[in-house]
């Protein structure tokens, strides 16, 4: 049987903890084959680890879509695009494909970076990505962004961000409490219209989790490219980057990457849902 071909539309994170690489990483666990269309490359400076984000120019992006679309991607990912014109592109990308998954990360800030916020990107997001997104997966501040609901601090809030989300058009929303929601467990909610499910893992250690949600991301749309349903996809994700998360490492000073390989080499976590 043939191996599902899976594209990233995203940027390099250089430590390869985020990013392409972290999505690629995570393809190759899911016995699919990742492919990459570039459109920026994040560097560190290695005595402050300040992020520099270069984007490449439209035309060679434009370039890459062209190559890896002929190849025909069974699943589509969006990570970090930067700019309203790459979304646009990216979205164009997604509709010439035929795909019918596509995966869309909002990333909205390069994370480690004191980058601030551009609307024009959110609003480009809301217009040419949401309509389109199988599954968007925002972390509680972007999906507070999203939902123009401003900051969530609670289930309920997630919730209702949710339900905003999915009105502007994305089939299934799943909002990461993870990290910056104040709880013992790691909660991300999930919303298909229907019913709201909420789902739990332990909560691991905190200071090396560097590309945790590049990776839930790039785990969705690997399981949803082999098959599996929205919910079956997160819920998979979530036991994968939990994992990940418990066996993130220390790379140096500044930064540690999660640890993409932990689901298949050290361990399984069980994931807990429940309908809210
Ligand atoms: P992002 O990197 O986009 O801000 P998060 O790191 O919050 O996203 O979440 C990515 C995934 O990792 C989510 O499924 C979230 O629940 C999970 N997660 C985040 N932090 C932890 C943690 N300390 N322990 C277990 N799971 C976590």
């Amino acid at each position: 049987m043939s191996l599902k071909k899976v594209l990233t539309i995203a940027g390099s994170d250089t430590s390869a903890g985020a990013g392409m690489q972290a999505d690629l990483k995570t393809f190759q666990e899911h016995d699919t084959y990742g492919m990459v269309a570039l459109a920026a490359i994040v560097t560190m400076d290695p005595k402050t680890w300040s992020h520099n984000v270069t984007p490449l120019p439209l035309d060679l992006l434009d370039e890459q879509l062209n190559t890896a679309i002929s190849i025909g991607p069974d699943a589509i990912k969006t990570g970090m695009l930067g700019s309203e014109e790459v979304i646009k592109r990216a979205r164009q990308a997604y509709d010439e494909s035929g795909s019918e998954i596509f995966v869309v990360d909002p990333v909205m800030v390069c994370k480690g970076d004191d980058e601030v916020l551009n609307p024009g990107n959110t609003d480009a997001m809301i217009k040419e990505l949401l309509p389109k997104a199988t599954v968007v997966t925002p972390n509680l501040f972007e999906a507070g962004q999203l939902s123009g609901l401003g900051k969530l601090t609670s289930i309920e809030d997630m919730k209702k961000a949710a339900e905003k989300i999915h009105d502007l058009g994305a089939e299934n929303v799943v909002i990461k409490g993870g990290k910056a929601l104040e709880s013992d467990k790691a909660f991300d909610l999930f919303y298909d219209g229907k019913k709201h499910v909420l789902l739990s893992t332990d909560k691991f250690q905190s200071s090396y989790n560097h590309g945790a949600g590049c990776t839930f991301a790039a785990a969705t749309t690997a399981n949803l490219a082999n098959g599996q349903s929205p919910e079956e996809a997160i819920k998979n994700a979530k036991a994968f980057v939990a994992s990940a998360i418990k066996n993130g490492w220390k790379m140096n000073e500044f930064v540690g990457p999660v640890d993409h390989g932990a689901s298949n080499r050290i361990e399984k976590i069980e994931v807990f849902t429940e309908e809210i």
